[in-house]
């Protein structure tokens, strides 16, 4: 629906366009050395501190798979972009307070952070009371058990933090859909190494969940190394919307 004379009086837009041709180009260079199909990597953009007007011309630049991480600034977007018609899948990747649940479920399509076993009750409860479809989670696996920056880890010191009593909660919740694994590789880590055990972490629970198909991992900085080791949807923010800046 873009004509010449909209894209040039709307230099942001053209930006956007401009770096969304970069990033799927970098997608497909890796599929291609990965000999993986682009079409099996879906790209979410990661809208946190940008305005909605950003998502608004995302999804009119064709990418309607939008992230965000806090659910006070998710839960605004999500409505104004309702309200305008935009065709919208809300990915949640952030670190969830167990209070935000009710209003999380209303608008996501796809919680990629669910670490707890709490987190996994609380999002049962409320979408069961609040949804009528059963909502997609992924539970977010620490790879190097550092729990404050999120993760549910094998073996954990914290019991409610640990992999396997996580999955465990979210396919015992009926309100719950288990699709799969998301993680950030760790800092000192090579992306690398973080995403193919990831892939092992993956391959392990979706032979225990078949329907456990979903590898959320690669970010602007390391797409490249999640796309070689699997991954089913990258998270792009800085990449796709340039130089983060605080909102209004
Ligand atoms: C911000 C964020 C991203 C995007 O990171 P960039 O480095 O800006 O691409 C991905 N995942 C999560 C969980 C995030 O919070």
């Amino acid at each position: 629906m873009s004509t010449t004379v909209e894209e040039g009086a709307d230099p942001r837009r053209a930006e956007l366009a401009r770096r969304l041709s970069e990033v799927r180009g970098r997608i497909a260079a890796a599929c291609v050395d990965a000999g993986r199909d682009p079409g099996e990597v879906t790209l979410v953009a990661v809208t946190k501190t940008y305005p909605a007007g950003d998502i608004r011309r995302l999804v009119d630049l064709g990418v309607h798979d939008i992230g965000e991480n806090k659910d006070q600034e998710a839960a605004p977007k999500a409505a104004e972009l309702a309200a305008a018609e935009a065709l919208v899948r809300w990915h949640f990747v952030g670190q969830m307070q167990r209070n935000k649940a009710r209003s999380v479920v209303g608008y996501a399509d796809l919680v990629h952070s669910v670490d707890s076993v709490p987190l996994a009750a609380a999002l049962d409860r409320a979408a069961s009371r609040y949804r009528e479809r059963p909502l997609d989670v992924l539970v977010q696996v620490s790879l190097d058990a550092d729990l404050d920056r999120g993760g549910a880890a094998s073996g954990a010191a914290v019991p409610e933090r640990d992999l396997d009593r996580v999955v465990a909660a979210v396919a015992e919740s009926a309100a719950l859909r288990l699709r799969g694994v998301m993680s950030v590789a760790p800092l000192s880590w090579d992306p690398r190494s973080a995403f193919d055990r990831l892939a092992e972490v993956a391959h392990a629970l979706r032979s225990q969940y078949p329907s456990a198909t979903v590898i959320s991992a690669g970010m602007s900085a390391d797409l490249e190394a999640a796309i070689s080791a699997g991954t089913t949807h990258v998270r792009i923010g800085g990449a796709l919307l340039g130089k983060r800046v605080p909102l209004r």
